[in-house]
């Protein structure tokens, strides 16, 4: 082995603790001695992201991702390798080695070339940049009429300062004129959907009219989006500013919530307000709350309820479904108890249950939102709502039967509605219990129900995304087979979980040698042969393996074959569940003898037919001796793969 001397990336890596890397972004529960969580990188209802904290690598058994604290810093963040290095280095103060910042300098080729980072780095800047101007906008004189507004809302000073609130004030070129002298880049600005350009907008020739001050910004090229509004800040959860909401303050200039245009830093319906203070408690209590509102966010997490979110005025995606979904495992809707609020939390159950989440939901009194029940009230009403909070499916499904009457079409539109719901559960157990409320509450037996219930979930697979591939033993054969043979490929995982099975269920010592000679695959070989060497001098493989090869193939499956040996120790140091630890363990030791035995055959057979090729062309040359003892190794090989075969 030449694995000598320190190696500075390996050195640098083992002092970041990956579990909390990663822990940032997927929500992760311990299984065995690994670490299991939803993918951060494939859309999952069942974790299959595992990672093995003491070899300090991760591993999807669902889309094959696998990697270090580096790669996955580069993947989540969209960043070089030297600058995960630099954000892993500057968050757990973890110096950079000599060599390796080195290394990373150097890789910034070509030289001035800006990377991606320092690209948006720009907008990041110049948002933040922005948010105090209008944070000393709202501290200043000008800004007494949006004080008074939040101080009546029951904004504290704290709040204001920690969520860097701010005042756009009633002018049409305040910014404007503010980043004009301060000689920002307004082209910048204007991606940013902080200020327009004049006149490709029409409406502001017409809206100009109305402002006193329209002569005295004639000459200005640009205007300014947030005018007489309190601005809300949206931090991405790195805690840079991406966006501004802005609620107006009077009552004759537009929309009530105006929020940023998409920009380069910031897509519409995957970012959630409050989010950024929000993540430490959502993953301390397993919990998050989701409101609709700015205030509303606010309120709540000033009132000791850190753990809320909000929609940013557009209704709950998708996407940051699946963001809370990686972060916490209890989610609950608190919406206004209006009627639009009440239409709301159902559109917003259904999004949550695409993605498989039941959610909780608090239905407020009448005509309260939550802003107001927590100041009218107080935190411990709104805790005490908050833990009696029922599943807004049940909720539904009872709303909808008390509401379909006795006649037979209601009831149909009912369970036409309720059906597809629960078709959506990923778990048998929920659905069945459901299914089973569902018979009593329609008078309809349980197995039409569940007969329909099927049909649905069949027709809803079929459109939705491929099954995941679970844990265990298995090979996902989609991916299996685009890797040249599936044989050699599961062979070099189960030497790696397993070296001391090597040879296993074949005859004399000496066939393992045909073993080898079946694997077609050079690199595949070499590999088996190095992690055999390891083996042999009792060191377990760690993540260095991972270097020993480019073809991110080989590389899932190495990764995948050093976390599965990870968790199967983890299990066995657990103390129940022996007797499927042992079947499991047979079922292995099967298949890895069956592979053995297959493979060794192929390596007899590719010597047969090797030494054939030989005798043949010996033949002729009349080489006595020799030709003896090729044919007698000839006969004997076809008399074994006879024997066993
Ligand atoms: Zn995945």
């Amino acid at each position: 082995m030449t694995e000598t001397g320190a190696n500075p990336i390996r050195e640098f890596k083992s002092r970041i603790p990956i579990a909390d890397v990663v822990g940032e972004f997927v929500r992760l529960r311990k299984t065995g001695s690994n670490l299991m969580g939803l993918c951060p990188f494939h859309s999952e209802r069942s974790p299959s992201f595992s990672v093995a904290i003491n070899k300090g690598i991760y591993h999807c058994f669902g889309c094959q991702k696998s990697g270090d604290v580096i790669s996955f810093v580069q993947e989540m963040q969209s960043v070089s390798f030297g600058e995960a290095v630099r954000i892993l280095s500057g968050k757990f103060g973890v110096p950079i080695p000599p060599e390796l910042a080195k290394k990373i300098g150097g890789a910034r080729t070509p030289p001035g070339t800006p990377s991606r980072e320092s690209l948006l780095d720009v907008y990041y800047k110049l948002n933040h940049f922005v948010a105090r101007f209008y944070h000393q906008k709202l501290l200043a004189a000008e800004g007494t009429a949006a004080r008074q507004y939040l101080a009546d809302r029951g904004i504290s000073g704290e709040t204001i300062r920690k969520e860097c609130l701010g005042f756009a004030p009633a002018e049409w070129g305040a910014l404007c004129n503010f980043l004009t002298e301060k000689k920002a880049p307004l082209d910048k600005a204007e991606e940013l959907g902080l200020i327009r350009r004049k006149n490709t907008d029409a409406q502001i020739s017409a809206a100009a009219h109305a402002t006193p001050a329209a002569s005295a910004d004639a000459g200005r090229s640009h205007y300014d989006l947030f005018r007489n509004r309190v601005i809300f800040p949206v931090l991405d959860p790195r805690g840079r500013v991406i966006a501004f909401g802005g609620r107006a303050l009077g009552d004759d200039s537009g929309p009530k919530y105006l929020n940023s245009s998409e920009s380069p830093v910031y897509k519409k319906g995957s970012h959630l307000f409050g989010l950024f203070h929000a993540q430490k408690d959502i993953r301390a209590e397993n919990a998050c709350i989701v409101v609709e509102g700015f205030m509303d966010c606010l309120s709540l997490q000033q009132a000791g309820v850190g753990n809320t979110v909000a929609t940013l005025g557009t209704a709950l995606t998708e996407k940051q479904v699946a963001g809370l979904k990686r972060l916490a495992k209890d989610i609950l809707v608190v919406f206004d108890g209006d009627e639009a609020g009440i239409q709301a939390q159902s559109r917003a159950m259904e999004t949550f249950l695409n993605e498989d989440v039941v959610v909780r939901g608090v239905t407020l009194p009448d005509e309260f939102d939550p802003d107001e029940f927590i100041r009218e009230k107080g935190s411990d009403a709104f805790r005490a709502l908050l833990s009696s909070a029922p599943y807004l499916l049940d909720q539904r499904i009872l709303d909808l039967a008390r509401s379909s009457g006795s006649q037979t079409e209601g009831k149909a539109r009912a369970l036409d509605q309720i059906l597809p719901w629960l078709a959506k559960l990923s778990s048998e157990t929920a659905r069945l219990i459901r299914l089973d409320q569902l018979s009593g509450l329609f008078g309809i037996e349980v197995a039409i129900l569940e007969r329909r219930a099927k049909e649905l979930r069949t027709q809803g697979a079929r459109t939705k995304n491929p099954p995941v591939v679970s844990l265990g033993n298995n090979a996902n054969p989609a991916i299996l087979s685009e890797i040249s043979d599936p044989t050699e490929m599961r062979f070099l995982e189960l030497v790696l979980q397993h070296p001391e099975l090597w040879g296993q269920g074949l005859g004399p010592a000496s066939e393992a040698g045909s073993i080898l000679e079946g694997i077609q695959s050079e690199k595949i070989r070499d590999l088996v042969l190095r992690i055999l060497e390891l083996a042999k001098a009792g060191n377990q493989p760690g993540a260095e393996i991972l270097e020993w090869t480019e073809n991110p193939k080989i590389r899932a499956i190495l990764a995948r074959g050093l976390v599965t040996a990870d968790q199967e120790q983890g299990k066995e140091s657990g103390t129940k569940g022996t007797g499927e630890k042992g079947e499991a363990q047979a079922a292995l030791i099967r298949e890895f003898k069956d592979l053995n035995l297959k493979l060794a055959r192929r390596g007899k057979e590719r010597r047969r037919d090797s030494l054939r090729a030989i005798i043949l062309r010996a033949d002729s040359s009349g080489q006595s001796t020799e030709l003896a003892r090729l044919m007698s190794e000839y006969n004997e090989l076809v008399k074994s793969l006879e024997r066993s075969s």
